[in-house]
C-alpha cells in the first residue's frame, strides 16, 4: 500500500475542508484518483524531475504526481481554502511537496524549481491560455521546462494541435508547434469533473524541441502571425498591408502567393516570411 492510500478520498477532503467549487477560480475538480494517476503518467518518467503544478485544488493530481515518483512537486494555488488539504499530502511526503499560496500569473515559478522541470496541470480555464502562451514564449529557447502536460477545454486543445487548412489553425498552433511536439494524449467528458463543466476537455502533451523547427526571429514571427490571423479571411496581401511597404514582394520571396489566406500557410511558410520581413 503506497503512502497516498492512507489519505481520505477526495470527496471527503472536499467536505471536511468546505471546498465548494468557485466558478471565478475555474474550479472543476478531478476526484477519481485513477484518472489523476493516469494524467500524471502521461507526463512520462517523473523520477528525477521537479514538477510545477498550477492549481492543485484538493490535490488529486498532486497525489498522482507524487505517487508517480516526482522528485519534488511545487504546487501553486490561489485559493487559500485548499491549503490544509494540501498540507495533509505534504506531511506524507516530507520534503517533496511545496505549496505556494499565490497567483500563478504573478509568480517567478522557475525560481522555485531545479531542472529538469516538467509542468503538469489541470489548468483553470480562465487563465489557461495566458499561462500557456507565457510558457511557450520565454526569452530564450530551449525553455526552462522539458515538457508540459496540460488540461484544456477540448476546443483550445484542438487549436493547439491544428494543422494548416483547418478552421482551428491559427496563432496558438504556430506558437505551440514551431518549437514543440504537441499532441492530444487524453480526452475527458464533462462528467469526469466535479462540478461538470459544459464542455469536453483534453490533455495536451508538449515536448520542447532543442531548437525551433525553422529559423525565425520570435518577435517578428509573432507579429506576422498575429497580423495574418487578425483578418484571417482576407488575402495575405491585404491582411499584412502595412507590415512592410513591399509586402507582396516579400510574400513572393518567401514562396507564398499574395492571394493565399493565413490558414493555408504552413509554419515553415510563416517562418520564411518572418525572415523576409526581418531581412
Ligand atoms: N488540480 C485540481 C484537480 O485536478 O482537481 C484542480 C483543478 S481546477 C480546474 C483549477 C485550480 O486552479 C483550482 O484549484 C483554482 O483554485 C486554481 N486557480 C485558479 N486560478 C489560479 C491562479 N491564477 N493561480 C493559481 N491557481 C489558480
Amino acid at each position: 500500500m503506497s503512502a497516498i492510500d492512507s489519505l481520505p478520498p477526495l470527496r471527503e477532503v472536499i467536505a471536511t475542508h468546505g471546498l465548494s467549487a468557485k466558478k471565478a477560480l475555474g474550479q472543476n475538480f478531478l476526484l477519481d484518483l485513477n484518472l489523476t494517476a493516469k494524467i500524471a503518467r502521461r507526463a512520462g518518467d517523473l523520477t528525477g524531475c521537479d514538477v510545477l503544478e498550477v492549481g492543485p485544488g484538493p490535490g488529486g493530481l498532486t497525489r498522482g504526481l507524487l505517487v508517480e515518483g516526482a522528485r519534488r512537486v511545487v504546487a501553486v494555488e490561489k485559493d487559500a481554502r485548499c491549503l490544509p488539504a494540501l498540507a495533509e499530502i505534504a506531511a506524507l511526503y516530507p520534503g517533496r511537496l511545496e505549496v505556494l499560496n499565490a497567483d500563478a500569473l504573478d509568480l517567478d515559478w522557475a525560481a522555485h524549481l531545479t531542472p529538469p522541470i516538467k509542468i503538469v496541470a489541470n489548468l483553470p480555464y480562465n487563465v489557461g491560455t495566458e499561462l500557456l502562451v507565457r510558457w511557450l514564449t520565454p526569452p530564450t529557447w530551449p525553455p526552462k521546462w522539458q515538457s508540459l502536460t496540460l488540461m484544456f477545454q477540448r476546443e483550445v486543445a484542438d487549436r493547439i494541435v491544428a494543422t494548416p487548412g483547418s478552421k482551428a489553425y491559427g496563432r496558438l498552433a504556430i506558437l505551440a508547434q514551431w518549437r514543440c511536439d504537441a499532441r492530444v494524449v487524453m480526452t475527458l467528458p464533462p462528467e469526469a469533473f466535479t462540478p461538470a463543466p459544459k464542455v469536453h476537455s483534453a490533455v495536451v502533451q508538449f515536448t520542447a524541441l532543442p531548437a525551433p523547427r525553422y529559423p525565425a526571429d520570435p518577435a517578428v514571427l509573432e507579429r506576422v502571425v498575429a497580423k495574418a490571423f487578425n483578418q484571417r479571411r482576407k488575402m495575405l496581401r491585404a491582411a499584412l498591408k502595412g507590415l512592410t511597404p513591399d509586402i507582396e514582394d516579400r510574400l513572393v520571396a518567401a514562396g507564398i502567393s499574395p492571394t493565399d489566406r493565413a490558414e493555408q500557410i504552413s509554419i515553415e511558410g510563416f517562418c520564411a516570411l518572418a525572415r523576409e520581413v526581418a531581412g
